[in-house]
């Protein structure tokens, strides 16, 4: 049986020297030609793709090439060997071969091929809603109306007049595709298409059915209620099951797939599970410690600031966070960032008090003048006192 076989290089086209790129192409074009799926019915096509498949099975396997060089078919004649007739497609990377395949000849999407009659799932359908961020927290339910079909009462969606049926499709025999055949750089390549007559349906309506208008379905206006997990974020949707699109031939409906907007809010700023906010201390509860009032989504939370805390420390507030989408009592964090506040509008009696505050910590406000004369005055440091002496010193500086 095995001597009957041909050349596994003539079979795919190439030399003997071939490299594993042109092993691949030669493959590739002659799987493209001969597949199954493009030929159906076609036992000589279907015979060619077995023998281009088997060639490269052994030729894209270095080992394999190796035994076949050296001892031709009869290397894997019995046990290793496909000689029974069965042909192990597992035994080499046929997977992205045939992705490539299936993605040039059906566009990608391989499952909607041909006209099925058997029940099928509608189609899913999409919509968004707006929520807040403390929606999106603690989780709501949000009803909104949408158009949605059904089938048609008169002709239960079939789209034909009551007492007549849809006809097969005489232009692709009821199968829904139709083969278009292209000479390419490659030779010949079969396109597959859905057919333009019936849509890819394999019907075609003579009577059409005077509620529906041949459609199939009915479409009405819905409120539908939507419940929104706690801890859903933004651009994440929640699916409804079964209120999409009609299923056909008595298939479940599709879904409904609805997408959550989360607004932003004026106070809270969310990544993954954990909240970020800004709290304002005075600059006299960084010194001196005391308490600050935090916001959460809980609600007021009141935390004691430690004397000497630095402008930007950031405090954690543990499980104060968003609930996360498993399981609502397992919280992110709230991180809270506290920022110390400059004040900039002082009373005349403040100003004083804060100038003598200065002079009994650093005299910050006359480091210039110090720089500047160092050996000059001894003056007694009052507030007006070093004010003047600060002016005088001004002029002097910029003369
Ligand atoms: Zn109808
Ligand atoms: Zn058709």
């Amino acid at each position: 049986m095995a001597e009957q076989k041909r050349d596994y290089y003539e079979v795919l086209g190439v030399d003997k020297n071939a490299s594993e790129d042109e092993i691949k192409k030669a493959y590739r074009l002659l799987a493209k030609k001969y597949h199954p799926d493009v030929n159906p019915g076609d036992k000589e096509a279907e015979q060619k793709f077995k023998e281009a498949s088997e060639a490269y099975a052994v030729l894209s396997d270095k080992t394999k090439r190796a035994q076949y060089d050296q001892y031709g078919h009869a290397a894997f004649d019995g046990t290793g060997g496909f000689g029974a007739g069965g042909f192990d497609f597992n035994s080499a990377d046929f997977s992205d071969i045939f992705g490539d395949i299936f993605g040039d000849i059906f566009g990608g999407s391989r499952t909607r091929g041909g006209a099925n009659n058997g029940p099928m799932k509608g189609a899913n359908i999409r919509t968004s809603v707006r929520i807040s961020f403390k929606e999106a927290v603690f989780g709501c339910e949000k009803t909104m109306t949408l158009n949605l079909k059904d089938p048609c009462p008169t002709c239960h969606g079939t789209g034909a007049k009551p007492g007549t049926a849809p006809k097969m499709c005489p232009r692709c025999g009821g199968k829904g595709q139709v083969v278009y055949t292209q000479q390419s750089f490659f030779g010949t390549v079969r396109n597959v298409q859905s057919c333009p007559q019936c849509g890819g349906t394999g019907k075609v309506i003579e009577d059409k059915c005077a509620t529906c208008g041949g459609t199939g379905y009915t479409t009405s206006r819905k409120t539908i209620s939507v419940s929104i997990p706690a801890g859903i974020d933004n651009g994440q949707s929640v699916r409804i099951r079964e209120k999409g699109e009609p299923g056909i031939n008595g298939g479940p409906r599709g879904d409904l797939l609805v997408e959550v907007i989360v607004e932003d809010d004026k106070e809270f700023y969310r990544q993954g599970y954990d909240i970020y906010s800004t709290v304002k201390m005075s600059y006299a509860v960084a010194a001196l410690g005391g308490s600050v009032v935090i916001n959460t989504v809980d609600g007021k939370v009141i935390y004691d600031v430690k004397p000497g805390t630095v402008t930007d420390t950031r405090v954690r507030l543990k499980g104060k966070g968003v609930p996360t989408l498993q399981n609502r009592n397992v919280r992110g964090d709230h991180y809270v960032t506290l920022v110390m506040e400059t004040p900039t509008k002082l009373t005349k009696e403040a100003k004083d008090i804060l100038r003598q505050f200065d002079a009994l910590t650093g005299n910050s406000l006359n480091a210039a003048e110090s720089v500047s004369s160092k050996s000059e005055d001894e003056e007694p440091q009052t507030g007006s006192a070093s004010k003047g002496s600060s002016k005088k010193k001004k002029k002097s500086w910029f003369k």
